[in-house]
């Protein structure tokens, strides 16, 4: 296919007759803002932007566009880090922002109904006078349909789930403009094909998510935030592990190096100690039981060689604990100026955590580089910050030749080169490895879905 950079006349009265005059844009501005999202991608600009209010909308856009071999890129709130919503060969940018509706919260079910284009925050701000939320947590506010496409997580799949997890019933409309339904709304099914796992994590190249039925979690009664810091960053990832097969769940368990605890104190917002660092959160129903527990995870960090054990933290020292590991990323950007990151994205099972963490600092180290990472280690997550600099080529090909190894040692511990950020634009070249033959029958599937390759071409293959 190849790029359309332009559309005609009558495509564009055809797209305004859909959504109205005012909800196509051709605009520089829009254009632009819809070329690129957090990752370092280089940005390609659409023809067109459109934001339907409906599914009946989607569905004739993607009915128009499928007879017409247009390019449709879905966007949400564009905050993916690998490219996932840039629309590389140009054609329709699809923008769900208009459709950002709580439908339906049915209290006794643990349940919401939404449209897709709903940010996750501020569902969760609204479902807080329900004493629910749901537990995905990206840090970035999504939207609801991009955090599905790219099946996101974040510091609390560790109890609660991914996305995927969480995700009982969706309405999809496919590229010919056919509208669907998948999943139920029932806890559980042995129904068919699960086609609702198929689309979740497809990057928007099945299939547009209109609207979604998500599970929830009540807020916990009782809380309490850990920062527990170690003299190596073996004795903390080694400590991951033990704390997993304690049965203790932890809601959260994230793993920060020396490097990132001495950028997040440099900003002056934070006091972290600097020292490989555990931040984790615990969840209860009563303080004795919550105490009890803690006692026990204190135990476990000391035996690996745990410095200082700060617990007992409330929410304001939990939410200011979590800004400064969702912050991390722009803090390293903001610090270093002159300077771009690859964000590596690694999973293992969690038994090889440590020497994934240890595989990484080699390759940086190979590869004469100044990196950092964080992880939802809990999840054997793990993103170091791979530095460049931008506009000179042989920095990116270093860089990227150090991602390289540490995605191969990934795979190569029984891993994947994405735990959650999605294949996008730069972990296409990671897929033949980690997937073997299933990449055909995905290919396959592909083909089968979208024949006329119209929905996000250029991405997962
Ligand atoms: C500072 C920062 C921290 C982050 N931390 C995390 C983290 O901890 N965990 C994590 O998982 N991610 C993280 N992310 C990445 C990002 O927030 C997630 O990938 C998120 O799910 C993207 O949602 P979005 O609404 O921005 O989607 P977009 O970026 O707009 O789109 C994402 C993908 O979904 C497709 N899409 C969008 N809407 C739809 C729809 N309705 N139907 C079908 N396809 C659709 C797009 O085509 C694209 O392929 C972080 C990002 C930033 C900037």
């Amino acid at each position: 296919m190849e790029p359309l950079r332009n559309l005609g006349e009558d495509a564009l009265n055809h797209l305004r007759s859909i959504v109205g005059e005012e909800h196509v844009s051709i605009s520089s501005a829009d254009l632009d803002q819809h070329s690129h999202d957090e990752s370092f991608h280089e940005a390609h600009q659409p023809a067109a932007v459109v934001w339907p209010g409906s599914t009946q909308e989607v569905s004739a856009v993607l009915s128009y566009a499928n007879q017409h071999r247009i390019p449709v890129t879905p966007w949400g709130a564009g905050t993916s880090l690998e490219g996932n919503p840039i629309p590389v060969l140009g054609g329709i940018v699809l923008d769900t922002l208009r459709m950002d509706k709580i439908l339906e919260v049915r209290v006794g079910d643990f349940q919401v109904d939404v449209q897709a284009g709903v940010r996750y925050k501020d569902m969760n701000a609204a479902l807080a006078r329900h004493g629910l939320f749901f537990p995905p947590d990206p840090g970035a506010n999504a939207s609801i349909g991009g955090m599905i496409a790219n099946n996101a997580s974040g510091t609390r799949t560790l109890r609660y789930g991914s996305t995927s997890d969480n995700v009982l019933h969706l309405q999809v409309v496919l590229p010919s403009g056919t509208i669907i339904h998948t999943g139920t709304r029932s806890a559980k099914t042995a129904s068919g094909y699960d086609l609702k796992r198929l689309f979740v994590g497809s990057e928007g190249t099945l299939g547009v998510v209109c609207e979604a039925t998500l599970r929830l979690a009540p807020v916990p009664d009782k809380l309490s935030a850990v920062i527990a810091s170690f003299s190596s960053p073996a004795g903390a990832t080694n400590t991951v592990s033990a704390i997993i097969g304690s049965g203790i769940v932890p809601a959260a368990l994230e793993f920060l190096d020396l490097a990132t605890t001495r950028a997040l104190n440099a900003s002056g917002e934070f006091e972290l100690p600097e020292h490989p660092t555990l931040l984790m959160e615990f969840h209860g129903t009563t303080d004795e039981g919550l105490a009890q527990e803690l006692s026990e995870i204190k135990g476990l960090c000391k035996e690996e060689g745990c410095l200082d054990f700060k617990s007992g933290l409330g929410r304001q020292v939990r939410d200011q604990m979590w800004r400064a590991r969702h912050q991390n990323y722009e803090i390293q950007v903001r610090s270093n100026p002159g300077t771009a990151f690859l964000i590596v994205d690694v999973a293992v099972p969690v038994s090889q955590y440590p020497q994934l963490v240890e595989e990484a600092e080699k390759a940086l180290a190979a590869h004469e580089l100044r990196g950092s990472m964080v992880g939802h280690a809990g999840d054997g997550n793990l993103h170091p910050l791979v530095p460049y600099t931008p506009g000179d080529a042989a920095s990116y090909e270093v860089a990227l030749a150090a991602q390289k190894a540490i995605v191969e040692a990934a795979i190569s511990l029984g891993g994947t080169a994405t735990g959650e950020h999605g294949v996008g634009i730069g972990k296409r070249r990671f897929m033949a490895l980690e997937h073997g033959e299933s990449l055909d029958l995905m290919r396959a599937i592909k083909e089968t879905i979208d024949p006329n390759g119209i929905l996000n071409p250029g991405k997962i293959f």
